[in-house]
């Protein structure tokens, strides 16, 4: 049996962190605050708002909800996201997506302020984790998984690493970051040909491509570590990650479960981003 990757360490070591930094700058007069845009009632973003609420609770940072009506017309909603980006109690911003149809991504993404855009919404947020530019607030997901290598001193220098996934949410950043640690990386996409072969290979496969278990022992070298972003919910409603856990687990070195790896990591890098975005808003 592999050794177990989980989150919640990660999360608790990070949450300590936070903590300090926020007792740091309530002794300034400042205190971090959060503000949530979440547009309708769908239950998985509001899944994620319970979650980040508890987490912003025990880092001691202020956090508010602010709910549209799922028939907001765009002119509205830019309107509220202009009060907050102008709101001097706001220090970050996190916007539930994907927004409903009337209300084009595309034209708000850039109408969030970089310096509270806490979930790499905004193209300079983006542009700055391709550039390597720490100054910018990185994405949720990524981050958590780069947190979780370096949490159990996962060497990154040097080591082949495949990403299974392209996405702008979680393989291309991921991919960078990785990059930056000095990996060598591959990413892999629906195109790729002889993916099992070319996963095979590599001393670290990161799976987040949203296909449940399809990452079986034949993609996998012996002694890779596996970091699996996906969360799949079966017809019973079961979570299963992008790799088959049952099938590899004797096969690999280390793996991250789902539930309870991944996944778990990213509202204390939100917390995380919160923080950061006060400090620069406040020159600190
Ligand atoms: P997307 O659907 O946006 O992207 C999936 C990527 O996987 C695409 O690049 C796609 O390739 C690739 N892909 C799909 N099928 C295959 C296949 N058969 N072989 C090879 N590549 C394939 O998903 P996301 O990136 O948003 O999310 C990925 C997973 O991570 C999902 O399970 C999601 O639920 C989960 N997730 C988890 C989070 C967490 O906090 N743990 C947060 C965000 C997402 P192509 O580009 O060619 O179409």
């Amino acid at each position: 049996m592999s050794k177990l990757l989980l989150g919640k360490p990660v999360a608790d070591k990070i949450t300590e962190e936070v903590k300090l930094e926020v007792e740091n700058l309530k002794e300034k007069n400042i205190i971090p605050k959060l503000s949530i845009i979440r547009v309708g009632e769908n239950p998985s973003d509001k899944a994620y708002e319970r979650g980040a609420l508890k987490r912003m609770e025990k880092s001691g940072i202020e956090a508010e909800v602010h709910l549209l009506s799922k028939d907001i017309e765009e002119d509205d909603f830019l309107s509220k996201l202009e009060e907050l980006n102008n709101d001097k109690d706001t220090h970050g911003i996190l916007i539930f997506r994907p927004l409903p149809n009337q209300l084009r991504e595309e034209k708000i993404k850039y109408n969030i302020l970089p310096g509270k855009d806490v979930d790499c919404f905004s193209p300079v947020n983006v542009a700055k984790i391709f550039e390597g530019d720490e100054s910018g607030l990185p994405p949720a997901t990524p981050a958590a998984v780069i947190e979780t290598l370096k949490y159990y001193d996962i060497e990154l220098k040097g080591k082949d690493v495949v990403v299974l996934g392209r996405s702008l949410v979680v393989g291309k950043p991921v991919s960078m970051m990785l990059l930056k640690e000095n990996a060598t990386v591959t990413i892999c996409h629906s195109k790729t040909k002889e993916l099992e072969e070319v996963s095979s290979k590599a001393d670290i496969v990161v799976a987040a491509i949203g296909r449940d278990r399809m990452v079986k022992s034949n993609f996998l070298k012996e002694n890779a570590i596996v970091i699996d972003v996906g969360i799949n919910i079966d017809s019973e409603g079961n979570m299963h990650g992008d790799v088959d856990f049952e099938g590899v687990k004797d096969k690999v070195t280390m793996i991250t479960p789902v539930p309870r790896g991944i996944g778990s990591v990213t509202t204390s890098i939100l917390a995380k981003n919160v923080v950061k975005a006060c400090k620069q808003i406040n020159n600190i």
